[in-house]
């Protein structure tokens, strides 16, 4: 199943020839924009709160690169436009990202994520052919986890690979890659679920393949550029292909 296919004429659904979506043994997921988007400004409040707190600035994230970047990467940003030195933000960068963690369980009850389309019957389609799932994200740990466990996810994912220590996406892909073959061995084959250009180019830095799904801020044309292995405009389109046998 789910082999061939071209760019569908209605630019939903691109499979590269060869490339079987559903043959890896594990996935890793992205979580923003690929699993969930946040209908809440807690995770977003948390970064200011922080840099406030321990730092005793006002830098906002606001103009900042967020999408399909990391945790502290954003934080780095948003402090270097504000003029703190980079010896500095490593000083601090542990405090900053403890005090937002904090602040996130703080406020979880605020936070509301709403699931991307299909994402549940995407995830029941890869359990029940025995896939591993990790959940592998800019986000740290702590928030990841909580935003999974708003949805009702989080049983699903075996493990996750975050941020921080770990800056780079690159990074937390070939973490999860690691974490995949503790579980299943070393020969086990991984394919990244992002959301994001930076997804597909850190899955390939990372060695593995990538599905794209333009269910965050990016479109499907958008992703396309970047040449993924596969493309969808959502998981509903994904699983309308499986269902077509293509
Ligand atoms: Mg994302």
């Amino acid at each position: 199943m789910s082999t061939l296919s071209q760019t569908s004429p209605d630019e939903k659904a691109f499979v590269r020839p060869g490339f079987q979506w559903d043959a890896a043994d594990a996935y890793l997921f992205d979580i923003d924009g690929t699993l969930l988007n946040s209908r809440d400004a807690v995770h977003y409040l948390a970064f200011h709160k922080a840099v406030s707190a321990v730092l005793g600035i006002q830098a906002s994230i606001d103009g900042v690169p967020v999408h399909g970047n990391t945790d502290p990467g954003i934080l780095r940003a948003a402090l270097q436009r504000a003029g703190v030195q980079n010896a500095k933000i490593d000083r601090h960068m542990h405090e900053i990202v403890e005090f937002m963690c904090a602040d996130v369980v703080r406020n979880h009850e605020q936070l509301r994520p709403e699931l991307c389309p299909t994402i549940p019957e995407l995830i029941a389609r890869l359990q029940a052919s025995g896939k591993l799932l990790g959940a592998a994200s800019g986000n740290l740990g702590p928030i990841g986890w909580l935003k999974l466990e708003k949805t009702g996810l989080k049983p699903m994912f075996s493990f996750g690979s975050f941020t921080f220590p770990l800056e780079s996406r690159a990074d937390i892909f070939r973490h999860g890659i690691q974490l995949a073959r503790q579980r299943l061995g070393e020969a086990t084959t991984v394919t990244v679920v992002g959301d994001t250009p930076s997804d597909i180019e850190s899955a390939r830095a990372a060695g593995t393949t990538v599905i794209a799904l333009a269910t965050g801020v990016f479109r499907f044309s958008d992703l396309m550029a970047h040449h993924p292995d596969a493309c969808f405009a959502s998981g509903t389109d994904l699983m309308a292909h499986d269902q077509a046998g293509l």
